[in-house]
This record gives structure tokens, sequence and C-alpha cells, in this order.
């Protein structure tokens, strides 16, 4: 059967690997098998760190991170380090890669063809609805600072969706492309709108006379 296009386009660049994508070094092993990791664990030795051997292992490494808090968000870099995946080839490195980061290497394959769809974050509020409507009233400058603080620094993802035109996608690795607002980014701005609206609504203080 033939691979997918993203299973050759995966298969292509594990031929140039080592290389990375969000908290993960991916590397080839030598003889045979490719070896995830968390990167800042990228100089251990491998008997220093608890070994895995089933792509879907990625599921439980992934979900809480090393306090054990649950990681709602699969791009917020706080991967917990301690652990490698060895896995036989590009099919299950998909697999893994899937469980770390869902549809990430789907954007990317998207990137690569040019047939990468950037939604403006007006459109994603407009689209809300129940009580996640109010989040349209977001300020711009509200827009700008929660997208700073959540996506930023809070995530691994690159909003392109930010970028008002020709989105930057990093070069290296395998970019964590963000073409929408997600559903915590918009559920922080109606938290933001409505603190907002409250500013606006609230007494202002007397200036005297
Ligand atoms: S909207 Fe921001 S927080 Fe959400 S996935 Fe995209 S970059 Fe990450």
């Amino acid at each position: 059967m033939t691979p997918s296009p993203l299973l050759q386009l995966l298969t292509e660049r594990l031929r140039d690997a080592p290389f990375h994508i969000g908290q993960i070094a991916v590397s080839p092993l030598t003889g045979e098998g490719i070896e995830l990791r968390h990167r800042d664990d990228a100089g251990l030795a491998a008997d220093g760190l608890e070994t895995f051997d089933r792509p879907d292992d990625a599921r439980d490494i992934a979900q809480y991170d090393a306090a054990g808090e649950y990681r709602p968000l699969k791009g917020s870099p706080d991967l917990k380090r301690g652990w490698r995946l060895v896995l036989a080839g590009p099919g299950e490195v998909r697999t893994a890669l899937d469980l770390f980061y869902p549809a990430a290497l789907a954007l990317w394959a998207a990137c690569s063809g040019n047939r990468m769809r950037v939604v403006p974050l007006a459109r994603t509020l407009e689209r809300q609805t129940g009580m996640y409507r109010f989040a349209r009233n977001i300020s711009p400058e509200g827009a700008a600072d929660l997208m700073r603080r959540r996506c930023l620094t809070g995530c691994s993802r690159h909003p392109l969706w930010a970028e008002s035109q020709n989105p930057a996608v990093p070069s290296h690795g395998i970019p964590l492309l963000c073409p929408e607002a997600c559903s915590f980014f918009v559920a922080e701005a109606r938290v933001v709108a409505k603190a907002e609206f409250d500013a606006k609504a609230a007494p202002q203080p007397a200036t005297g006379n």
C-alpha cells in the first residue's frame, strides 16, 4: 500500500534526523529505530531515562506534567522529562507525535504544501455561541495582551492567526503551527472581555471640584 503524503513527508524528514518538534528531540538510533525524548534530556545517558517502546505510550507521557497536574493543552511547554520512547519507524513516530501534539504533523504537511488555512481571530470569535459569544467583545489591546501571555509564553505552538500578513513559519525542526485560536484562548478571551466590560461599567472616581 502506498504511504500517505504525510507519512512520506515524515519519512523524508526522518532521513535528516535529528530534529526537534516542540519540546521533543527526534533522533535515529545506531542500528535500527528512532528515539524520542525531551529536548532538555538530550545530553543524558539512555540508561538514566525510563524507556518506553509503544507509540501509544506517548499518551501517558503527555498526560501529566512533572508535578502530576493534568495537561489539557498539549502545546503547553511543560512536558515532563525523564523518558525516552524507542520506535520502529515512521508510522510509529507519526502515531506518537500525533499523541504528543495533536494535528501538528497534518498542519505541517498542509503548510509544506501551501494548503494552510489561517483563520483570523475576529472570525473565530464571531463563530462562538452560547456563553462564549461574549468573547467577541474583547478589545484589540486585550486580545494582543492575551496572545502574548497565553500563546507566546504559555504554549509551544506558533500562533499564525495573530500575524496579519505572510505569517512567518519557523524553519527549524518540524514547526508546531496554530492556524486558528483554540478553545482555551477563546475561553480566556471571554474572561478578559468581561473584565473590560466591568471596568468600563464601574463608576468613575470623582475628580474633585
Ligand atoms: S491559540 Fe495560542 S494557546 Fe491555543 S493552541 Fe494556539 S498558540 Fe497555543
